[in-house]
C-alpha cells in the first residue's frame, strides 16, 4: 500500500512537485469523478478448480478520468482510503456488484473492502440496507478483507465481523501469506474462505519454496474448513499444479481478464440451469 501510494502522487505529480498539493488535487478529482459518474466496475471469473465452472465473480474498480484515460485501483484506493472518500466509493462498489449481481442467477459476488470502510461508522448497516435494496441473497455476497481491517481495534473488528456473518454473507481473507498474524485470524475470525496472494503463484513450480507454501496454505484451508482460491494463475503449469494440490477455485488472466458486466452474463449463459 506504501509503494501504491507513492505511484500514486509520482503519477499526479507530472506537473508539480508538491505533493499536498498533488493529493489535494487528487482528492477532488476523485471527489468530482464519483458526482460526475465516473467510476465502474469490471467483473473477474472465479472458477471451481475440477469443473471449471464460474462459480463467482470479483468487482474490480476502474476510473474513467475525463483527461488522464483509464486509472488503476492502485493508483488512486490508498488515497480514497486516507482521506475517507473510499468510504463513499466503496458503498458505490457495493451496490453497483450486488445489483449487477442480481442478473446472475446462482453465481456469487466479490467486494473488495478496505480497512477505512470496514472500521468506518455503520459499516454492518450499509451492508444490510445494499442487500435489502437489490434484493440480492446475503450468501452470494462475497467480503474480501486484508489483514490491515484486524491490525487495530481487534474486539471491535470482530464484533463487525460477527454483523456481517449474522447478516449470512461470506467473509473472505484476501491477500493471504503477505501479511503478519493471518494464522491466528484464521483461527479467531468467522472467515469463509481465503485468497492465496498471487505473489506465490507466480512463483509456483513443481518444486521449490512457493509450491510448499501453496500447500501448506491449502492443507491450512482443509483443516480449518475454509474454501481456498489461488489468485493470479497465468499459466497452464500454475492451473495443473493447483488442480494437483486440490486447491478449490482459481482465478486469472489464464481464465479470463477482468471483463464487463454484460460479458459476464454472456460467460455464464452457457452454464446455466433451466
Ligand atoms: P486484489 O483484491 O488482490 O485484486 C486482484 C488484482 O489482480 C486485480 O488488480 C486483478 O485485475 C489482478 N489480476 C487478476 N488476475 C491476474 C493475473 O492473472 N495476473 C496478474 N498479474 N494480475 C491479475 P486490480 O483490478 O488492478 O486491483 C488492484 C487492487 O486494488 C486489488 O487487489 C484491490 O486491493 C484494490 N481494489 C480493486 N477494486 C477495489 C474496490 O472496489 N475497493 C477496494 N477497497 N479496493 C479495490
Ligand atoms: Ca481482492
Ligand atoms: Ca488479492
Ligand atoms: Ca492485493
Amino acid at each position: 500500500a506504501k509503494n501504491a501510494g507513492r505511484e500514486t502522487y509520482r503519477f499526479f505529480a507530472s506537473a508539480m512537485n508538491d505533493e499536498v498539493v498533488v493529493r489535494t488535487r487528487l482528492e477532488a478529482e476523485i471527489r468530482a469523478g464519483i458526482a460526475a459518474e465516473e467510476f465502474f466496475l469490471l467483473y473477474q471469473p472465479r472458477y471451481d478448480t475440477h469443473t471449471m465452472r464460474i462459480k463467482g465473480v470479483e468487482a474490480l474498480l476502474r476510473w474513467r478520468h475525463p483527461t488522464r484515460g483509464l486509472v488503476s485501483p492502485a493508483e488512486f484506493i490508498s488515497l480514497a482510503e486516507e482521506t475517507g472518500l473510499i468510504i463513499p466509493l466503496g458503498a458505490w462498489v457495493l451496490r453497483t456488484a450486488c445489483q449487477a449481481a442480481t442478473n446472475w442467477d446462482d453465481i456469487g459476488v466479490s467486494v473488495n473492502v478496505s480497512p477505512a470502510q470496514f472500521r468506518g461508522a455503520d459499516f454492518v448497516a450499509t451492508v444490510r440496507d445494499v442487500l435489502a435494496a437489490s434484493g440480492l441473497s446475503p450468501h452470494r455476497l462475497e467480503l474480501e478483507l486484508t489483514e490491515g481491517v484486524l491490525l487495530e481495534d481487534t474486539d471491535r473488528a470482530g464484533r463487525i465481523l460477527h454483523g456481517l456473518k449474522e447478516l449470512g454473507v461470506l467473509l473472505s481473507m484476501d491477500d493471504f501469506g503477505t501479511g503478519y498474524s493471518s494464522l491466528g485470524y484464521l483461527k479467531n475470525f468467522p472467515f469463509d474462505a481465503i485468497k492465496i496472494d498471487q505473489r506465490f503463484i507466480a512463483d509456483l513450480q513443481p518444486t521449490g519454496d512457493a509450491r510448499a507454501i501453496v500447500q501448506a496454505v491449502l492443507g491450512l484451508g482443509r483443516a480449518l474448513g475454509l474454501s481456498v482460491t489461488a489468485e493470479g494463475v497465468e499459466t497452464p503449469e500454475q492451473l495443473m499444479l493447483l488442480r494437483m494440490d486440490n486447491c478449490s477455485e482459481l482465478q486469472g488472466y489464464l481464465m479470463s481478464m477482468p471483463v464487463s458486466g454484460a460479458e459476464i452474463s454472456a460467460l455464464i449463459e452457457p452454464q446455466r440451469v433451466r
